[in-house]
């Protein structure tokens, strides 16, 4: 096989250009081409992982098949791809430094003074050159966090400075992402920030090949040749990438600025067949004629920050389009709402999500939306956390176990209807929970099954605590049963309410697996069911 290509993804002026999602809808260009083509994301901050990080800081925690707690970003490429990312997907400042300090005390640098330059741009060179190594991709794309100019990047530039001078000039293509701004006032588009941003890149020894350049209106032949002039990129390499409706439109717009021949010329690739996009126009196209409208409530204390919650938000659109849906998200705060406007809340809605979460914060709020669920055939589906609290509030308020709990929530429970596996340990909160893809055998007469179509799933997991098998009797017994189990530990998966029009809670987590072109078919089902009965409501 050829050797593989690079294409490095920088940012320049301000954060939250869409790099993830240019960088995507270039892979997928790519891969209609032909090319095999994976995406990996370097975050130059000092944790580990975004395991222990709060979402408020960095949006959702993403968890790969391997059990890697990665960037959101990293969704977005599996979801636009149709391919599987793992923990070589994603490195930060912290793992980089974690490994570099490692070697160190094991004595590997042989008493040399280790630095930022040789030894940590040489662990990022490492890191980025893992997955070509693989020798199963084509083409690495490299998304590099951040901005250009801040310290924290400092080192990756440094990194792509070198690995573009070893692999050679057209083994490598540096695109540049950068923001050209309308000033009303002059009633024009700037474009000095991006000089600026370019011109601190060359400083840095790098010269971008290409510019992607985000902006909210058109940019004429004019500017794009100023952009050229000043910044030594090829006319035909400066593209504009407007302001879209929706993220599904900009593999289109990213094809009609020809981004992607843009990179095959400076990889000195074939072109290979022109992308077709079938299935995702066919996509596109439901996404943007719904013939109606779904609500759903989606209760979680992070409900302020969207991405808090990506994955279980895209997975809503994927199931509402297949069904050919738009779906309306209630966010529903399950902390800062009183039970009456929870109530309300949900009286309007046609289905109800109750997110994954950690600790006390907003419990009762996800405890009151559980019971209306429960006891007014309001389809629902629970989420890791979710599950957990619907076990909770099922003991409490059908079993009579008043004060029935997680341990994670109150250790001194009678009832720990949730509770800690007898082997594991908690003095670490970082990497210490059961993470990744584990296979689960469903109940032959449960509506999982029936949803599911196959006996054995695999499904992620990002949890500590368990259902207390003691339970499962005196749960089963009285309407909750459990349709899933771990293949090898017997843990219980999934509980649902085979009374109930659609009552399923998990302890993994589905929005992880679903894409563009393979909806999961637990939100596909989930909106069918709550779209039919609301319609039966109406009647
Ligand atoms: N806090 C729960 C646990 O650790 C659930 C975690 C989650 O929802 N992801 O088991």
């Amino acid at each position: 096989m050829a050797k593989t290509k690079y294409i490095f993804v920088t940012g320049g002026v301000t954060s939250s250009l869409g790099k993830g999602i240019v960088s995507a809808s270039l892979a997928k260009l790519l891969q209609e081409r032909g090319f095999s083509v994976t995406i990996q994301k370097l975050d130059p901050y000092i944790n580990i992982d975004p395991g222990t990080l709060n979402p408020y800081e960095h949006g959702e925690c993403f968890v790969t098949d391997d059990g890697a707690e990665t960037d959101l970003d990293l969704g977005h490429y599996e979801r636009f791809l149709n391919i599987r990312t793992s923990q070589d997907n994603n490195v930060t400042t912290g793992r980089i430094y974690q490994n570099v300090i490692d070697k160190e005390r094991r004595g590997e640098y042989l008493g040399k003074t280790v630095q930022v330059i040789p030894h940590i741009t040489d662990e990022i060179k490492r890191r980025i050159r893992l997955l070509g190594e693989k020798g199963i991709y084509d083409i690495v794309i490299t998304e590099i966090g951040g901005t250009v100019g801040d310290i924290e990047s400092l080192p990756y530039i440094e990194a792509v400075r070198q690995l573009n001078w070893e692999l050679g000039d057209e083994n490598v293509a540096i695109i540049h992402l950068t923001l050209i701004p309308y000033l009303a006032a002059a009633g024009e588009l700037k474009t000095k920030p991006t000089q600026h941003s370019v011109k601190f890149l060359m400083q840095s020894g790098v010269q971008p090949d290409i510019l992607v350049c985000r902006t909210d209106r058109p940019l004429s032949e004019d500017i794009r040749r100023k952009i050229a002039l000043f910044t030594n990129v090829k006319l035909g390499n400066v593209i504009e990438s407007r302001d879209a409706e929706t993220i599904y439109d900009v593999p289109l717009l990213m094809e009609t600025e020809k981004l992607d021949l843009a990179v095959l010329n400076k990889l000195n690739l074939p072109h290979g067949n022109k992308p077709q996009l079938k299935a995702w126009k066919e996509f596109l196209h439901k996404f943007k004629n719904p013939k109606d409208s779904i609500r759903i409530g989606l209760v979680g204390k992070y409900v302020e920050l969207h991405d808090a919650y990506k994955s279980i938000h895209e997975s809503l659109i994927h199931g509402a389009t297949h069904n050919q849906l738009r779906v309306d998200i209630d966010w529903i705060h399950s902390e800062k709402l009183t039970q009456k406007d929870i109530v309300k809340h949900l009286q309007q809605v046609d289905g109800v999500i109750i997110a994954p979460g950690f600790g006390k914060r907003g419990v009762n709020g996800k405890i009151t939306a559980l019971q209306f669920a429960r006891e007014n055939n309001l389809p629902l589906l629970g989420i890791c956390f979710g599950m957990q609290i619907a076990a909770i509030e099922f003991a409490r308020h059908v079993l009579n176990l008043s004060d029935a709990d997680s341990t994670e929530l109150n250790p001194d429970t009678s009832h720990p209807v949730i509770n800690l596996l007898e082997d594991q340990k908690l003095d670490l909160l970082g990497g210490t929970m059961r993470l990744g893809a584990q296979t689960c055998r469903l109940e032959p007469n449960s509506k999982s099954y029936r949803i599911y179509q196959t006996e054995t799933i695999s499904e992620r997991h990002r949890h500590r605590y368990e259902f207390n098998n003691r339970y499962i009797d005196m749960f089963e017994k009285n309407g909750m049963k459990v349709a899933g189990r771990d293949v090898k530990t017997n843990l219980v998966e999934i509980l649902e309410i085979p009374e109930h029009p659609w009552f399923i809670t998990t302890q993994f987590h589905p929005e992880y697996k679903s894409t563009v072109l393979n909806p999961h078919p637990l939100f596909v089902d989930f909106i069918k069911t709550a779209y039919r009965l609301s319609l039966k409501k109406m009647k």
